[in-house]
């Protein structure tokens, strides 16, 4: 992930939490988690990925 700054404060000392995956029937959901040093604030930016893979073996098995 590119290095963002806080939201709140403007901050730049961030500490970054493992990030968490979930499964959607159709997209991969990955959050990231940071927790700002100067304010203490937390934040979240969640990516959506649509699971490109899974599409296709369903196509499949709905042809055969
Ligand atoms: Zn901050």
């Amino acid at each position: 992930m590119e290095p963002i700054m806080c939201p709140f404060c403007g901050g730049m000392n961030l500490f970054q939490e493992d990030d968490l995956s979930l499964e959607m029937d159709f997209e991969q959901w990955t959050v990231h988690h940071w927790e700002c040093l100067d304010c203490g604030q937390s934040f979240d930016k969640i990516e959506i990925r649509p699971e490109s893979n899974k599409f296709e073996e369903i196509n499949e098995s709905t042809i055969h």
